[in-house]
């Protein structure tokens, strides 16, 4: 396997792997959607890996690229569940605890460890003071200053960034996002390919693509197929995506906005729209009216700053 990006921890955990010198506890950390996960798989295969190159040759990386390395363990947050369980961590912790089979080594990839709840976190940090001989924890998260500060400063900090623009394409080109709508989500990736995976679905790109023509300039905008495009799609679309498609069609605005009044009127409105998928999700928002609501205050915001500079 491979990873694109990220050279930087990988050189930095290579280093130290082979030099023997690697710290038993290593946080991923970083956006969401930029690689995180793969990139904690590929440093596992190195950990594994007989030449400790992730060679893809020996019967170490056959058996973790197969899937079934018996020295390799992953935990993630159940299906549904807001955090990652006591009985979870538990369990790693015991793997983490065995001698390995195949070798002297054992590695969990720990994703979402951010959703940890105190519990967990207690139980893991007992085990991060006294690693077992040969034992690697790769835990992967978002929200870094979630986690307790005890175990941040017990594990080897390793921040993950964005990924440039030619990076992104690469990721995207490799997925098989239909070559119509490869710019489109090269646009909204923003460095975070993952963010826009769901466009791997023709339709969902397809709205994607009708709601930036139906969107693009608010103060002109035919209310009636927005709202028709909302029925139709507000159930299926990511509401980060649409509301990122909004506040970037109108965000240069701001730039030329010509009186503090007008500034202050859009920015506004182009903030309630950045929050709006959170407060849909916190305050389980109906989202056609609330978004609609959000869209008539923009183009609010916008033709008054006309009308304003008509008076001038
Ligand atoms: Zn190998």
């Amino acid at each position: 396997m491979s990873v694109i990006g990220h050279d930087a921890v990988v050189q930095r955990f290579v280093r130290a792997l082979q030099a023997g010198q690697l710290h038993h506890g290593w946080l991923l950390y970083g956006r969401q959607g930029i690689g995180k996960h793969t990139l904690a798989l590929y440093l596992a295969q190195h950990y594994v890996c007989e030449s400790r190159q992730a060679c893809g040759q020996c019967h170490g990386c056959h058996m973790f690229l197969a899937g079934s390395h018996p020295d390799v363990c992953r935990c993630a947050p159940r299906e549904g569940k807001r955090d990652l369980a006591i009985d979870q961590v538990r369990t790693v912790l015991d793997f983490l605890a065995l001698s390995g089979s195949e070798s002297e080594r054992r590695v969990v990839i720990m994703d979402d460890a951010d959703r940890m709840n105190m519990q967990a976190a207690n139980a893991l940090l007992k085990s991060l003071e006294e690693p077992a001989p040969g034992s690697l924890l790769l835990m992967v998260c978002h929200d870094l200053m979630r986690l307790p500060a005890t175990i941040r400063s017990r594990c080897m900090l390793a921040p993950c960034m964005p990924l440039n623009e030619a990076q992104t394409m690469q990721v995207l080109q490799t997925t098989g996002i239909s070559d119509a709508y490869i710019s489109l989500a090269g646009q909204l990736a923003d460095g975070c390919p993952g963010r826009v995976f769901c466009m791997l679905d023709d339709a969902l790109a397809e709205a994607l693509a009708e709601w930036q023509q139906l969107t693009c300039d608010a103060a002109v905008a035919d209310v009636g197929a927005v709202e028709a495009w909302l029925r139709r799609h507000v159930r299926t679309v990511p509401h980060a995506l649409m509301a990122e498609i909004v506040i970037r069609a109108h965000q240069p605005q701001l730039g030329q906005a010509q009186s503090f009044v007008r500034y202050r009127a859009l920015d506004e409105a182009l903030t309630a729209l950045a929050r709006w998928p959170g407060e849909v999700a916190r305050h389980s928002l109906r989202a056609a009216p609330s978004f609609l609501a959000l869209f008539l205050g923009l183009r609010q915001a916008l033709r008054q700053a006309e009308s304003l500079r008509n008076v001038q």
